[in-house]
């Protein structure tokens, strides 16, 4: 498995139910109007919800891995305070196109979901930036991803380079799928630099170094909004605002079984 390749399926995974609950909204709205005032009720708890979940999905993440490693010292991963994400913000935005001469419905939908994952997406890589910074053992933070997002992104996966705080803070757009992961001193960098010579070797090899994606089922559309229905459920005891971290774990391991 490619480093990283399990904490960015899981934040994947809590932006594809969050689309699910934008679906839902959307269905509700019949013309512009609806849709900016349904949007600026419900982003913003949208964004907070999955944000904060994808959050402390990478704060126990981080700490799985560092006991996996054996890194010692004492540290616990610290949870990202989000803030305010701008979900009032990205609704303004995202219904732009609704407002042409010709509503563009399927536009406004791109926008608003591309917006939404790239926030649900800062809550896991703030959490691992902040965290590898504070983490006496950690020198920084690598980036991790399949680069199919964006060439850009690419190049900065094949660069290969450990960023420490100060040096660079986490350059992403929407619908960017790359993540951080922490890179421990002593121990081999997770993200070795590109080089030709391994994309030129045989076929087995190539396949050892594969970062191919593996893609959540999502045309499994009932398992995904029964998952999701659990998920709320979960979440909507009274004054719990914190999300059962092994019960998402579950969840989101169900949604590959
Ligand atoms: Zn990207």
């Amino acid at each position: 498995m490619a480093p990283g390749a399990d904490l960015r399926q899981g934040v994947a995974d809590l932006s594809t139910l969050a689309n699910a609950d934008l679906a839902e909204l959307w269905r509700t709205v019949t013309n512009a109007d609806e849709a900016r005032a349904a949007l600026q009720d419900i982003l913003p708890a949208l964004c907070e919800t999955y944000g904060s979940a994808s959050a402390t999905l990478a704060a126990d993440w981080y700490d799985t891995l560092r006991e996996d490693m054996n890194i010692d010292g004492r540290f616990s991963a610290i949870t990202a305070d989000l803030g305010d994400q701008g979900g009032d913000v990205l609704a303004r935005w995202g219904i732009g196109p609704l407002f042409g001469p010709e509503p563009d419905w399927a536009a406004a939908m791109v926008l608003i979901e591309g917006g939404l994952q790239r926030r649900i997406a800062n809550g896991a890589r703030d959490t691992i930036t902040g965290s590898s910074y504070a983490d006496p053992k950690a020198l920084g933070w690598q980036r991790v991803g399949v680069g199919a997002c964006a060439k850009f992104c690419q190049m900065l996966i094949d660069r290969g380079a450990v960023y420490s705080e100060g040096t660079a803070r986490f350059a992403s757009h929407d619908h960017c799928h790359c993540h951080a992961i922490p890179a421990f001193g002593g121990r081999p960098l997770p993200v070795k630099p590109y080089t030709p010579s391994v994309h030129d070797s045989t076929p087995a090899q190539k396949a050892g170094t594969s970062t191919r994606k593996t893609n959540v089922p999502v045309s499994d559309v009932d398992r995904l909004a029964s998952l999701r229905g659990r998920l709320r459920a979960a979440q909507a005891a009274p004054g719990n605002n914190t999300i059962d971290i092994a019960n998402l774990k579950r969840l989101i391991a169900g949604l590959g079984g």
